[in-house]
C-alpha cells in the first residue's frame, strides 16, 4: 500500500469506531473563560487547577525570564543549563523535601528517561494498569520484563513483585499518584510498605498532585506527602510544572546521587535542548505564588467539595474521586461525544475521554475543577451537565 492509502484507511478505520479526534483551537489559554474556535466558552478541561496559567505575576516572570535568552541554546550538559535552571531545582527539592531535583523538558520525557535510567534487560518494572501513558511506553522501551496489575490492587501488586523477585534483577514500581482520567488516590503508604517488603523501589507521577496537594509541612509535595511518605519511602517522585504550576516541563526529586545518575543516563535529559530561561523563570514565580497563597489549595478543595454534593444530588454518574479531576463515567463512546457537542452548544468545555486514553467501554466525560472557577460557574455547568445527559439517555449510567 502506498503512504496515502495506509494512512487513509487507518483514519477512515478510527472515525468508524467514533474514536477520531479533532483539535480545537484556542484564542488564548482558558482563565477559565477561553474563546474556541471563535466562540467564547467556560471551560473545565484544563489542568490549571489553581489558575496560576493566567496569573499576572507568573507571566511577567516569564517576560522578564526572557532577557536571559528565549532559549537555553543547548542541552543541559553543554551549556544550556543556566542559574535560573540551578535555583528552580533547589527550590523543587525544598518544596518536595527532597534532597535534589533534575528539571526535564516534559512530564513524558522525565517518565520515560527516568524508568529506561534505572531499570533495563533483567530487571522487572511493575505497572498499575491506568498509568498515565508516558509510565507505559517507559515500561515498553526498557526492555525490562513489564508486569501490571489491576487497579490499584494490592493483592495482585503483590503477586506481581513476588514474579518479580523470582525473576531476579531490580524492580522499579511505577504508579500515578492522581489517576489523570479517573481523578483517585494510589494507595500510596500500603504500596510503599510492600516495596519495602520486596526490596522494590517505588517511583511516583505528581503531575496532578505537585502543587494542588500535599502536607502541613510540605503543602505543595502532592499524594506522597498526603501520604506522609518520604524520600525513602518513595525514592522517585516525579512531578510537572505544565499542571498546577500553569508553566510546561516536569521534574524528578530524590536523593542527590539519583539527581546525579540521572544526569549521566537519562537520554531525554541529556539529548534534548535545555528548558527555555522564561520557563524557569515562570515556574519559580509559580511556586512563589503556590507558597504565599495557600487560599488557592482552599479554594480548589471547596470548588471539588461543591460540586460533588450537587452533582450527586442530580445523581450523576460520579467516580471515585476527591481530586480536581471529576469524570463522569458514560461508557459509550458515541454517547461521550454528544453529551460534550452538547455541552459546548450550552457553553461548556469539558474533556470528551475515550480509549485508548481509557480502556475500552469506560468513555467519560472529564471535568476538571480550579481556584479560579465561582460556584456560579460550577452550577452552570452542572445544569448544562443535566440538560444534556437527560438528554442523551446518560444519566445515572451503572458503573
Ligand atoms: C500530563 C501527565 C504527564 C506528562 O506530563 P507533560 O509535562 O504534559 O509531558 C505525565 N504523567 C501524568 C500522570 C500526566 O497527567
Amino acid at each position: 500500500m502506498t503512504l496515502a492509502e495506509t494512512l487513509r484507511a487507518r483514519l477512515q478505520e478510527r472515525r468508524e469506531r467514533n474514536l477520531y479526534r479533532q483539535l480545537k483551537t484556542l484564542a488564548a489559554a482558558p482563565s477559565p473563560r477561553a474563546v474556541v474556535d471563535g466562540r467564547e466558552l467556560l471551560t473545565f478541561s484544563s489542568n490549571d487547577y489553581l489558575g496560576l496559567a493566567t496569573h499576572p505575576e507568573v507571566i511577567a516572570a516569564q517576560r522578564e525570564g526572557a532577557s536571559l535568552g528565549a532559549g537555553a541554546t543547548a542541552s543541559h550538559l553543554v551549556n544550556g543549563h543556566l542559574e535560573i535552571h540551578a535555583r528552580l531545582q533547589e527550590k523543587i527539592a525544598e518544596v518536595t523535601g527532597r534532597e535534589a531535583a533534575l528539571v526535564f523538558s516534559s512530564g513524558y520525557m522525565a517518565n520515560i528517561g527516568t524508568i529506561c535510567a534505572l531499570v533495563g534487560r533483567g530487571d522487572n518494572i511493575i505497572s498499575d494498569r491506568l498509568n498515565h501513558a508516558s509510565l507505559i511506553d517507559g515500561a515498553r522501551l526498557c526492555g525490562a520484563a513489564s508486569l501490571r496489575f489491576a487497579h490499584s490492587d494490592l493483592g495482585g501488586m503483590e503477586r506481581q513483585l513476588q514474579r518479580a523477585a523470582q525473576n531476579g534483577g531490580n524492580t522499579l514500581v511505577a504508579v500515578d499518584g492522581v489517576y489523570s482520567m479517573d481523578g483517585d488516590l494510589a494507595p500510596l503508604a500500603e504500596m510503599a510498605g510492600l516495596c519495602r517488603r520486596y526490596n522494590a523501589w517505588l517511583m511516583v507521577d505528581e503531575a496532578h498532585g505537585f502543587g494542588a496537594m500535599g502536607s502541613s509541612d510540605l503543602p505543595l509535595a502532592g499524594s506522597v506527602a498526603a501520604a506522609g511518605l518520604d524520600q525513602d519511602a518513595v525514592p522517585v517522585m516525579m512531578g510537572t510544572l505544565g499542571k498546577a504550576a500553569g508553566n510546561a516541563g516536569a521534574f524528578v526529586a530524590g536523593s542527590r546521587e539519583l539527581i546525579d545518575y540521572l544526569v549521566q543516563f537519562a537520554r531525554p535529559y541529556v539529548y534534548t535542548t535545555g528548558m527555555p530561561p522564561a520557563v524557569a523563570a515562570g515556574c519559580l514565580a509559580a511556586i512563589d505564588v503556590m507558597l504565599r497563597e495557600p487560599e488557592r489549595r482552599e479554594l480548589l478543595k471547596c470548588n471539588i467539595a461543591f460540586f460533588r454534593t450537587r452533582a450527586g444530588a442530580l445523581k450523576l454518574p460520579l467516580m471515585e474521586s476527591a481530586s480536581a479531576i471529576q469524570p463522569l463515567l458514560l461508557g459509550c463512546e458515541k454517547k461521550v461525544m454528544a453529551v460534550a457537542a452538547e455541552l459546548q452548544r450550552l457553553g461548556f468545555l469539558v474533556g470528551a475521554i475515550r480509549p485508548p486514553t481509557v480502556p475500552a467501554g469506560t468513555a467519560r466525560l472529564r471535568i476538571t475543577l480550579t481556584a479560579n472557577h465561582t460556584q456560579a460557574q460550577i452550577e452552570a455547568l452542572l445544569a448544562a451537565l443535566d440538560a444534556s445527559l437527560r438528554a442523551f439517555g446518560a444519566s445515572a449510567v451503572p458503573v
